[in-house]
């Protein structure tokens, strides 16, 4: 069901604190914690703590609950002392999506080239 935790997701298992993360931020709704490969200074990750498969689901599913993870996302940029900085939601294989739980990167304290790759 929507939202429900899965027993084979990793995020899920972070969120329920089986798997170790380094957590920056978290609130009723979201958790927000650095990226175990990070590709800036600054790569944070946010997620709903409820299962969404990527973001198009979330934001079907539940706006509200999207609307929490986006306004994380500066709430971490802000933490990071971030003035630029760029928020992706990866969604689907083609795009690179490899985490089936959605998921913010937060991306910053370089320089970061237009278009991406
Ligand atoms: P995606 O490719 O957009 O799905 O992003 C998944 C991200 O999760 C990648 O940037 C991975 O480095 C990151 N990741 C995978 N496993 C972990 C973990 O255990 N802790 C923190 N980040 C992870």
């Amino acid at each position: 069901m929507a939202g429900e935790p899965q027993d084979d997701c990793l995020f899920c298992k972070i969120v329920a604190g089986r798997i170790p993360a380094t957590i920056v931020r978290e609130t009723e709704t979201t958790v927000a914690f650095r990226d175990i490969n990070p590709q800036a200074p600054t790569h944070v990750l946010v997620i709903p703590k409820a299962h969404h498969r990527d973001a198009a689901a979330l934001a079907a599913a539940d706006p509200a609950l999207a609307a929490d993870v986006l306004r994380e996302t500066q709430a971490v940029a802000e933490a990071e002392g971030l003035e630029s900085y760029r928020t992706i939601f990866n969604t689907g294989a083609g795009a690179g999506q490899t985490v089936w739980h959605t998921h913010a990167h937060v991306l910053g304290g370089r320089g970061l080239q237009w278009p991406p790759g």
